[in-house]
């Protein structure tokens, strides 16, 4: 297994349900461009769908 394979994850922000992806691992959760507040993981997505 590869451990240092980024791997897309969803995040949204908690007050306005802004949603974003990120491809983990990140240092820091990115915050929310409108309230500023850090924004929480919405789920692992999985990344056999491109087909
Ligand atoms: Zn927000």
């Amino acid at each position: 297994m590869q451990r240092d394979k980024t791997e897309p994850m969803q995040v949204a922000c908690p007050k306005c349900r802004y949603t974003e992806i990120i491809y983990i691992p990140i240092e820091e959760m990115p915050r929310c461009p409108k309230c500023g507040i850090r924004m929480v993981i919405m789920e692992l997505l999985d990344e056999g769908k491109s087909t």
